[in-house]
């Protein structure tokens, strides 16, 4: 059966079929008439409209709205979006199924809670149980997911050595140094440029720390994971040197970073830490 809705994200139209059950998959409308629609702010969408987008979308677990029964939970779960994400995350869990968390978890910098591992990700308390599951009071999406388990996957190997490289240092860091540049430090330096003195103190609020460094203004050493220190350098405009002196941001890594997350991953962290800075 073939159907006709709306894509609400690109505001184009998606002809969509799911095999057999005679679905249109991505409805949301459909999706939200069966919720409770009590719009009470529990789910970490805040709306029922917002979370039947999350939940089409994959970005949301039908587990998330406290006021469904197992019987709507199951039929949630058939317009849960299959998006490769998903399918990304179901075999890192498998993955790490047969880790040793005993093991990983002082290399992993994790703490031990009643079995889970608890790793805080840019001044967030995320806990992964040996199943892969992840619960946190604060914010979760499917590529915080993929990193935590990346993460856990890798199990810890080594030390920080205390030697900050480039990102095109990295492993593979020269494939991806465009989009980081782009994704990563341009937006960093736009933020501080125009607000300085409150993303400064969104840094300290994540647990960054000022310190001093020969070719910077500012610097700040931030663990984004526990294993995963940064060194942001930040160098004002000089008007006086006219187009030689731009502003200027440099995002170093500790030599092993790349023991521990792939080059994908950190771009990503670092998204998500530049997502989170912008709040404010
Ligand atoms: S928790 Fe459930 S009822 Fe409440 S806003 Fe979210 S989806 Fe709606």
């Amino acid at each position: 059966m073939l159907a006709e809705c709306p894509d609400l994200w690109s505001g184009s139209f998606t002809v969509c079929f799911v095999a057999g059950s005679g679905r249109c998959s991505m409805n949301p409308i459909e999706v939200y008439k069966k919720l409770p629609r009590k719009n009470c702010g529990e789910c970490p969408q805040k709306t029922c409209m917002a979370y039947a987008l999350a939940l089409i979308k994959g970005d949301a677990t039908v587990e998330e709205c406290p006021h469904t029964d197992e019987a709507l939970r199951k039929d949630l779960s058939e317009y849960r979006g299959k998006d490769w994400r998903n399918t990304l995350i179901d075999t890192l869990k498998n993955d790490i199924k047969h880790i040793d968390f005993n093991a990983i978890l002082s290399r992993l910098g994790g703490i031990d809670k009643d079995g889970k591992i608890m790793i805080k990700c840019l001044g967030t308390d995320y806990f992964i149980d040996r199943n892969g599951e992840i619960t946190t009071q604060g914010h979760i999406n499917p590529w915080i997911k993929i990193l935590l388990l990346h993460y856990i996957k890798t199990g810890g190997v080594g030390e920080p050595t205390g030697e900050w490289v480039s990102f095109s240092e990295l492993k593979s860091g020269m494939v991806k140094e465009t989009s980081f540049r782009r994704d990563c430090e341009e937006p960093l330096r736009q933020l501080l440029d125009n607000n300085r003195e409150e993303i400064t103190l969104m840094i300290r609020r994540l647990g960054g720390r000022e310190i001093h460094h020969p070719s910077a203004d500012h610097a700040w050493k931030l663990y984004a994971l526990p294993r995963v220190p940064v060194l942001i350098l930040y160098r004002m405009e000089d008007e006086e040197l006219n187009e030689y002196g731009e502003s200027h941001v440099r995002i170093l890594f500790d030599r092993s970073a790349d023991r521990f997350l792939d080059v994908e991953s950190l771009v990503f962290l670092l998204e998500g830490f530049i997502h989170i800075i912008s709040r404010r």
